[in-house]
């Protein structure tokens, strides 16, 4: 295969079983015609995965809601990651759902986004969950909404999950830029070295970002953007010369604020970084146990 293509893909699903608070997709509930309509346009992007054999392909499912709770969801990445030219399929994910399915998976090739929602699960289950995953060997990465009031959560889950695991934390912006104390920003750095760049997020108006040409987000219709920030389509996945949208383009935007759009500027390294692990924020085991022995508080 000649070439390689991250793909995000985001059906029109936007429904989803938490209620978090800082999210707008909190206990939505989708119609059964989207739903209906979300599993046809996934299969049809699962058949196009199937008939391509010309590049190896990374895919990263990015619902808005959740969408493994859905059995067409589970049933496409168990497919994908069985395909030979699929690289990896991750999936964004509160890890909610049932695990034996897993069974039928590549472990290799199969790998999740995880994200832990205090209020709307308890530790001990979404540890017991990573610990499904742990036995399987399938990768992950874990990460928290960088809330004051999850300090404590952040504290627990680094103490409890393996040091190799990635705990990531993602800036809350919601209540503007004097949200954090000092201590605050000091204990979220610890724990996620990352952290102050997700938080600053980056000057991306003109630079290099790799979206475009050897990424692209993609939605239920297969319409084509670089990314999913910049909203002007660059062609349809589905148009037999669609290869012809894919170059090179600097960033329009002022900031990129993502890791998902920022960790594919060539700049910030994070291809080389993150590795296997780049689709589903994995940092390999070196650089995630740094951060593991560094506890908040301690
Ligand atoms: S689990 Fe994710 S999609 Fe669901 S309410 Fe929480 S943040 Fe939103
Ligand atoms: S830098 Fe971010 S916003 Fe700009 S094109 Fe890349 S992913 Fe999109």
């Amino acid at each position: 295969m000649s070439r390689h293509l991250d793909i995000l893909y985001r059906g029109p699903l936007a429904s989803c079983n938490y209620a978090c608070p800082y999210c707008p997709f909190a206990k939505r509930r989708d119609s059964r015609e989207t739903l209906r309509r979300d599993a046809e346009q996934l299969a049809r992007f699962v058949a196009w995965v199937d008939g391509q054999r010309r590049r190896s392909l990374g895919i990263l499912f990015t619902p808005w809601g959740e969408a493994l709770i859905r059995p067409a969801y589970r049933a496409a990445m168990m497919r994908l990651s069985r395909m030979p030219q699929v690289r990896r399929v991750a999936a964004q994910t509160n890890l909610s759902w049932p695990t034996g399915w897993l069974d039928d998976c590549d472990p290799a090739r199969i790998a999740f986004w995880c994200t832990f929602h205090p209020g709307e699960t308890s530790l001990d289950r979404f540890l017991g969950r990573c610990a499904t995953l742990d036995a399987r060997g399938i990768g992950y990465s874990v990460g928290v909404v960088g809330k004051r009031e999850h300090l404590a959560s952040v504290a627990a889950l680094r103490a409890a999950l393996r040091p190799e695991i990635y705990l990531w934390v993602n800036a809350y912006r919601d209540e503007g830029p004097n949200y954090y104390a000092e201590d605050d920003l000091a204990v979220f750095q610890a724990v996620d070295p990352l952290f102050g760049l997700n938080r600053a997020g980056i000057r991306s108006r003109g630079r290099a970002c790799a979206t475009g040409e050897s990424v692209i987000s993609v939605d239920g219709d297969g319409e084509a953007r670089r990314c999913h920030s910049v909203k002007t389509r660059i062609g349809n996945l589905y148009d037999p010369d669609f290869d012809a949208a894919l170059t090179p383009r600097p960033c329009p935007l002022a900031q990129c604020r993502c890791h998902i759009g920022y960790a594919h500027m060539p700049h910030l390294g994070f291809r080389d970084l993150f590795g296997d692990g780049l689709l589903e924020r994995a940092l390999p085991a070196p650089h995630a146990a740094e951060t593991g022995r560094t506890r908040p508080g301690g």
